[in-house]
């Protein structure tokens, strides 16, 4: 069993994935600034595993804040999820979003070099793809373009661990490109919280569904798709959890670096989506049809072979399960965590 640095930690995605890796006996350290989330959600984590571990409240962008932790900790492998996530805010700011997400990885890659810890396994996104490519999107496919500077990030920060391991044959990264993680973990006792209205099509549905919007606006119904709205490929966040634990195991055992993505393979409309949810919670939830979201592509959901391939790893939960889960936790935590 490992120790694994996890920064970001304390995030949606990060949170569940620290209930997997304790759950399978890992040792974690969470790395986290709260600057999107709360310290609430590793109370939880701690409630549903059972287990303690380290928590240090920092910055990425702090060199000595995580030379510390190095120092402090034989730490086997990093999972980088901190990052600034917002697609149109990353537009407002920009240079917010380069220094923070850009910036914060080299800090983190400094420390680990210093300390000799070269496995990494950093969350990118289904959105390096761009607008250019078709679908099913293939890890093999050209990455070098964007809508925004969030999606830049990613594509830069995949650049920079690929030319770090170009320089040194010892490092090991996995560059996980997630496609939509929605759902909650079962217990539900931790989900997704976003600060403030909501830009992402589950929370808000979530929150409508609590009364605490009045309707969702669906975002265009003239799309090339079944029934005119984006298709999108939606991956329960503990399946997208469960893949980080394969990929931590891969970069314990491998060098080199590989691209994955994690998705279903599957897509859903938003108003599938929607209707999963109705049947969920169990009442009809209001809609309105509004002018589409500038950027917002029609199709978007991926080849998930390469994932089965290198790890064994396949996503196990549909569409009904992700709302059944994501409505427990809505329904049980309607302020957020
Ligand atoms: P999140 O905002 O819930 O989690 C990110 C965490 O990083 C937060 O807890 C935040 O406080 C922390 N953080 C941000 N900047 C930091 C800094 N400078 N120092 C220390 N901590 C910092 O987001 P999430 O949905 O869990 O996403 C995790 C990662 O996955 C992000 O890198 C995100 O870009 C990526 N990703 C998310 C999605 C998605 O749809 N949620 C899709 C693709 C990729
Ligand atoms: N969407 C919507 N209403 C919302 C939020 C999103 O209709 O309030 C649509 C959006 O146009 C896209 C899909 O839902 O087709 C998924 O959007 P989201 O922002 O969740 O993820 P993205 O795929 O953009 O990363």
């Amino acid at each position: 069993m490992a120790t694994i640095l996890v920064t970001g930690g304390a995030g949606f995605i990060g949170s569940h994935t620290c209930v997997e890796l304790l759950g399978a006996g890992h040792e974690i350290i969470v790395y986290d600034n709260f600057s999107n989330s709360k310290p609430e959600a590793l109370e939880r984590i701690k409630k549903i595993s059972g287990k303690d571990f380290r928590f240090v409240e920092g910055d990425i962008l702090d060199l000595d804040a995580l030379d510390k932790v190095f120092d402090e900790n034989k730490i086997d492998a990093v999972i980088h999820f901190a990052g600034l996530k917002a697609v149109g805010e990353s537009v407002q700011k920009p240079v917010e979003y380069y220094h923070n997400n850009i910036t914060g990885t080299l800090m983190l890659i400094k420390a680990m070099r210093a300390h000799d810890c070269k496995r990494i396994v950093f969350s990118s996104s289904a959105t390096v793809y761009g607008v250019d490519n078709p679908v099913p999107y293939v890890e093999t496919m050209p990455t070098h373009t964007s809508t925004n500077p969030y999606g830049y990030t990613k594509v830069m920060i995949e650049q920079i661990l690929q030319d770090v391991y170009t320089a040194d044959k010892d490092w090991s990264i996995v560059l996980l490109r997630y496609f939509n993680p929605i759902g909650a973990h079962k217990s539900g006792l931790l989900g997704e919280d976003p600060n403030g209205i909501p830009n992402n099509l589950f929370p808000y549905i979530q929150q409508v569904a609590v009364g605490k919007r009045e309707f969702l606006g669906v975002f265009g119904n003239d799309y090339d798709t079944p029934d005119g709205t984006g298709v999108r490929d939606y991956i329960h966040v503990m399946d997208l959890a469960n893949g980080h634990l394969c990929a931590v195991d891969y970069v314990l055992a491998h060098k080199g670096v590989e691209a994955v993505n994690l998705g279903t393979g599957k897509g859903s409309s938003v108003l599938d989506v929607l209707h999963a949810f109705e049947k969920a919670c169990g009442k009809e939830l209001p809609y309105k049809i509004m002018p589409r979201r500038a950027g917002d592509i029609a199709w978007c959901y991926a080849d998930a072979t390469k994932a089965k391939e290198l790890f064994g790893w396949e996503a196990r939960y549909g569409i009904d399960e992700m709302c059944e889960d994501g409505w427990r936790f809505i329904e049980q935590n309607p302020n957020g965590l």
